[in-house]
C-alpha cells in the first residue's frame, strides 16, 4: 500500500484524509499538533447543515468519524520537511520521522512575525525564518533564535553546525523544550533588534544586548509558509501555491485550505482537502 501524510487535522486535511482512505488503496496518516483555526472559532453558523456548532465540536466530529474509519492520527510537531534518495518526502516531528509517497501540507495560515522593533525592518539583512536556506551565511559568526520551543531547537541545532556561538532568545517566554549544551539561552524580553544596514544586536528591556549577525525567527510551532520556504515551494506572498488538482510545484506534494489562501472559511478548507484527496489518489495509483 502506498504512504500518504497529512500533515494537519483541521477541515482540510479530514476532509483529504476521508478521501485517501475511503479509496482502500492507501494508507494514511494525519499528523497535527494540537488545535486548529477551527478549533477556535466559538460559533460556526455559516456551513452547511449545521445550525449553531462550536468549532471544536466540529473539529471533534470530524476527527472522530475519520478515526472510525482507521485514519492514523498522531499528535506530533512537525519541524522539517526533507527528501530522500528518490525524491520521496520525508516528514520530522518533535518525535520520529516519517516517510510518505504523498505529502498534504494542510496546516493552516500561516503565524505572524512578533512585534519586534526594527525585526520586520532588517529581513534579508541578517533577520531569517529558515536556518536550513541561510546558516551558510553566518559561518563562525553569533547567531540567535527567537522562540521557546521544539521548533526553534531545531533550527539552532542546525545553525550550530556551522556558527560560532547560538542563543535561544525566548523574549520572556517559557521554554517548553530541552534545550542541548552547546545552546546558550537569554530569557529577557526583546526590545528591539539593532542594525544600520544589516543586524549587528539585539537590545533586551533591562537595556542589555547582545551582539549577533544572524536573527532567526522561530516562534511557536512551524507554520506553513516556513516549511513551504525551506523545500523550496512556490509562495504568492505567504500562501502555498497549487495548481488546480491542489500540488504544488513539487511533485507529490500537496496543498489545501488555509495555507493556500482564498476564502479562508471551513467549507473553502473542506473543498480543497477533497479536491487534493483525490488528486493524491490519482498521483499515487500512476507513480511507482
Ligand atoms: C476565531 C475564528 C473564527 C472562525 N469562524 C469561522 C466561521 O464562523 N465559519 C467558517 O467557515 N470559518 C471560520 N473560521 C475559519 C476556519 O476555521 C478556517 O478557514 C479553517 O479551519 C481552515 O481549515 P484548515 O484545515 O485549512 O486549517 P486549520 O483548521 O487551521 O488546521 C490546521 C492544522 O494544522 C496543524 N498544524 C499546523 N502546524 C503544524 C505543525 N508544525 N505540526 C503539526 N501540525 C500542525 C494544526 O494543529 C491543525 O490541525 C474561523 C477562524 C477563526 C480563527
Amino acid at each position: 500500500m502506498k504512504k500518504a501524510i497529512i500533515i494537519g487535522s483541521g477541515p482540510a486535511g479530514v476532509s483529504a484524509a476521508l478521501y485517501l482512505k475511503r479509496s482502500g488503496k492507501n494508507d494514511v496518516t494525519v499528523i497535527s499538533n494540537g488545535k486548529s483555526a477551527l478549533a477556535k472559532a466559538e460559533k460556526i453558523e455559516n456551513y452547511y447543515g449545521i445550525e449553531a456548532m462550536s468549532g471544536e465540536e466540529l473539529e471533534t466530529q470530524g476527527i472522530e468519524s475519520a478515526k472510525k474509519l482507521g485514519i492514523d492520527f498522531i499528535n506530533a510537531q512537525v519541524v522539517a520537511i526533507t527528501f530522500d534518495d528518490l525524491f520521496k518526502p520525508i516528514i520530522e516531528t518533535n518525535k520520529e520521522s516519517l516517510r510518505a509517497d504523498a505529502l498534504l501540507i494542510a496546516m493552516g495560515a500561516s503565524r505572524k512575525s512578533p512585534r519586534i522593533t526594527g525585526l520586520s525592518e532588517l529581513e534579508g539583512k541578517g533577520v531569517s525564518y529558515c536556518a536550513i536556506c541561510d546558516a551558510f551565511f553566518y559561518q563562525n559568526k553569533d547567531v540567535c533564535v527567537i522562540g521557546n520551543g521544539d521548533y526553534a531547537i531545531h533550527e539552532a541545532q542546525i545553525l550550530a553546525q556551522t556558527s560560532k556561538t547560538v542563543t535561544i532568545l525566548t523574549n520572556g517566554t517559557e521554554l517548553t523544550a530541552e534545550v542541548p549544551e552547546n545552546i546558550k539561552v537569554i530569557n529577557k524580553k526583546i526590545l528591539s533588534v539593532d542594525g544600520t544596514n544589516c543586524v549587528e544586536s539585539v537590545t533586551f528591556d533591562d537595556r542589555s544586548t547582545l551582539t549577533v549577525s544572524g536573527v532567526f525567527v522561530a516562534i511557536g510551532v512551524a507554520g506553513s509558509t516556513d516549511l513551504a520556504r525551506k523545500i523550496g515551494l512556490e509562495l504568492d506572498g505567504n500562501k502555498i501555491k497549487v495548481d488546480e488538482n491542489m500540488m504544488t510545484n513539487i511533485p507529490g506534494v500537496f496543498a489545501a485550505g488555509d495555507c493556500t489562501g482564498g476564502l479562508l472559511q471551513v467549507s473553502k478548507a473542506v473543498y480543497d482537502g477533497a479536491s487534493a484527496g483525490l488528486a493524491m489518489i490519482k498521483y499515487l495509483s500512476d507513480s511507482q
